[in-house]
């Protein structure tokens, strides 16, 4: 049967229409009672409410456990998920990998072009390692101007390949922005470490890749460097 009536009741928030019920009485063939409306009111008002509630909560849950300036999760909740990264690889027997880079010379580029500039690069980097990175691994800001990417399932080979492909796109995106900001070319060192079984919890694998980085500034910085050292 065709609907003869249809009535419409908005659902609102803060006088802000969020969305609309509708209804129509081409089952019964019945007019909609003007009851049924104000009941169906009722149910849209606290509808409204909820959906605040439920949009506020996501909300406050996002920026605690995002940073707020690159958009990558924060430090807590990065080594959360390195614990839970870790107890996964070691309890299933598969490969764990971190990529930890750090922006070369960036006092220098803060120096240079002030703060606000740095962290629009800060903001930039984190969007590259996103955009590098699959679902399933987890990109987090370590530090002031240090990410700390963690790579599931990927052994260290893998994670030389990734990190070798992140820092060039980052030197691209650095030749990209030469022209804004010249003579302080944008370019990261990154270090990358792979579990290894007499790894007794996650914290070694961060220091690993902690020396990794150190290791990659000494070597001349704008490179990756890998510990263990593959097998030659
Ligand atoms: P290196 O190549 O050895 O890493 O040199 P560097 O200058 O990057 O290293 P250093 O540790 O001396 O300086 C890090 C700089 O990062 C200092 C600080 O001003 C900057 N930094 C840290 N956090 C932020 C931030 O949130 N925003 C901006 N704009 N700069 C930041
Ligand atoms: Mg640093
Ligand atoms: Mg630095």
């Amino acid at each position: 049967m065709q609907a003869r009536e249809v009535g419409l009741v908005p659902f609102a928030n803060n006088n802000r229409v969020l969305g609309l019920i509708g209804m129509d009485n081409c089952r019964s063939g019945k007019p909609i009672r003007p009851g049924i409306l104000q009941a169906v009111t009722i149910v849209a008002n606290e509808l409204g409410m909820a959906l605040e509630n439920a949009r506020r909560f996501a909300e406050v849950s996002q920026r605690a456990t995002v940073d707020g300036l690159t958009g990558v999760s924060n430090r807590d909740t990065l080594d959360a998920m390195l614990i839970k990264a870790f107890a996964t690889a070691t309890t299933e027997a598969t490969p764990l990998s971190l990529a930890m880079f750090d922006v070369d010379h960036f006092k220098k580029f803060n120096d240079r072009y002030g703060h606000q500039a740095g962290d629009t690069i800060l903001e930039l980097l984190g969007a590259t390692a996103r955009k590098l990175t699959r679902p399933s691994d987890q990109v987090g800001r370590y530090g002031g101007e240090e990410f700390l990417i963690i790579l599931n399932r990927t052994d260290h080979h893998e994670a030389l390949h990734f990190a070798e492909r992140l820092r060039r796109e980052i030197e691209k995106l650095g030749l990209l922005l030469g022209k804004r900001f010249p003579d302080t070319p944008l370019t990261v060192s990154v270090g990358v470490s792979s579990l290894s079984p007499t790894m007794e919890n996650p914290r070694q694998l961060v220091a690993l890749a902690d020396q990794a980085l150190y290791r990659a500034k000494q070597d001349g910085r704008n490179r990756v460097a890998g510990l263990p050292s593959p097998p030659a």
